[in-house]
């Protein structure tokens, strides 16, 4: 690449916001050049408008930069959100009315029928759905999400096993506190406890998984025909949701072609080799005790899915765990790629 595409960050003094400034940082093909937040941050340096939450230092070039309002103007045409939900859906429309390509990864459009719900590995072709989202909204710009945090997770440890016919997913989900963002959980309730609750986090797996892993049809999406139950939980962890999953297909395969469907699972992002794809994307990991949240989370920069103890299940036909990073594949890393892909399929051209 001869010169880099210029992004920016909606929302980038939150916790989201600062995953997108290191996860850019370096970036091969994009260079970070524009940061917006609210009208409270708006007109300091990003240094002083922001409480760097991240395990390193704030990168030097962001540091330096203005903060913005969000609002359309001198933006670059790329534009990564992470806007607070309460907000997000005014913001995001009005960049991509005024011709903005809005890479989002807050709730607020994931379910609307003309903007794709993208993982790469999986629904590449979802991206189809840009020019009808163009053609109905009248807008020249557009609007891409990735999904929640843990339903990337459940996803990409589903999507080699999709050629099966999934017909009945039981996931119970270990969730990390990074998860709930900046304070997050009190720590006198997180402590040595488990809180068996996460406010909308199950209905937002079962309809994203049925999205993600639904086929395109013509103008819309068709989802996947299975149901999804989930169970939610906040453990003390600090980074990394753990799903145990279990599944029943169409006719059950063998454990031999559970594996091989595992082992040739090669999609487009890795065939493409955009720079921020793991690659191996589903990683299976053979140890009885793994895949573990700190021992394993940061492998592969955090882009990766690692699934291990696939068995029989008594109940389904079988059970395994599934770990995914969830700020980085569940957030910031996750809408990167998806901006990966859009470039290398010519989707970022005016
Ligand atoms: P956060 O730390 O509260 O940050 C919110 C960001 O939105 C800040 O940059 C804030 O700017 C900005 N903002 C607030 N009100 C605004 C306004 N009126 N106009 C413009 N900008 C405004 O939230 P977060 O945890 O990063 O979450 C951000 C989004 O990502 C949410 O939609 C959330 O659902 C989603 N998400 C979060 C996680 C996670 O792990 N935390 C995971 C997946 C998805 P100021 O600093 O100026 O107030």
């Amino acid at each position: 690449m001869q010169k880099k595409i210029e992004v920016g960050v909606l929302g980038a003094t939150g916790m989201v916001g600062q995953h997108f400034v290191k996860f850019l940082q370096g970036h091969p093909w994009f260079e970070l050049v524009w940061l917006g937040a609210s009208d409270r941050s708006a007109g300091k340096k990003y240094r002083d408008a922001t409480s760097w939450r991240l395990s390193g230092l704030m990168p030097e070039p962001a540091a330096n930069l203005m903060v913005e309002e969000c609002k359309p103007g001198n933006a670059p045409r790329l534009l990564f959100s992470a806007t607070d939900s309460s907000v997000a859906t005014e913001i995001e429309q009005a960049f991509a009315r005024a011709g903005h390509i809005v890479v989002s990864n807050s709730k607020n459009h994931r379910m609307d029928p003309d903007v794709p719900l993208l993982v790469p590995e999986l629904n590449p072709d979802h991206l189809k759905l840009l020019p009808l989202q163009r053609q109905r909204r009248g807008w020249r710009g557009a609007i891409v999400t990735n999904p929640n945090c843990s339903t990337v997770v459940l996803t990409l440890a589903l999507g080699p096993f999709k050629p099966f016919g999934i017909r009945r997913v039981i996931v119970t989900t270990l969730q990390a506190i990074s998860g709930a963002g900046y304070p997050g959980v009190a720590s006198m309730d997180i402590m040595a406890n488990v809180i068996p609750y996460i406010g909308g986090e199950e209905e937002k797996i079962e309809v994203e998984t049925q999205k993600i892993l639904g086929e395109f049809a013509e103008d819309r999406i068709q989802p996947l025909e299975a149901v999804v139950s989930a169970h939610c939980n906040r453990v003390p962890v600090v980074d990394g949701h753990l799903a145990a999953i279990s599944v029943e297909f169409s006719h059950k395969p063998t454990q031999a072609e559970m594996s091989a469907a595992l082992q040739q699972f090669h999609p487009r992002p890795q065939q493409l080799e955009l720079p921020s794809a793991p690659p191996r994307p589903v990683i299976y990991m053979p140890e009885c005790d793994r895949p573990q949240p700190r021992r394993d989370v940061e492998r592969e920069n955090g882009m990766a899915c690692f699934v291990g103890r696939l068995r029989d299940c008594p109940v389904f036909h079988y059970k395994f765990l599934a770990l995914g990073h969830n700020t980085v594949r569940g957030a910031a890393g996750a809408a990167v790629l998806n901006a990966e892909l859009m470039y290398q399929e010519g989707l970022l051209e005016e």
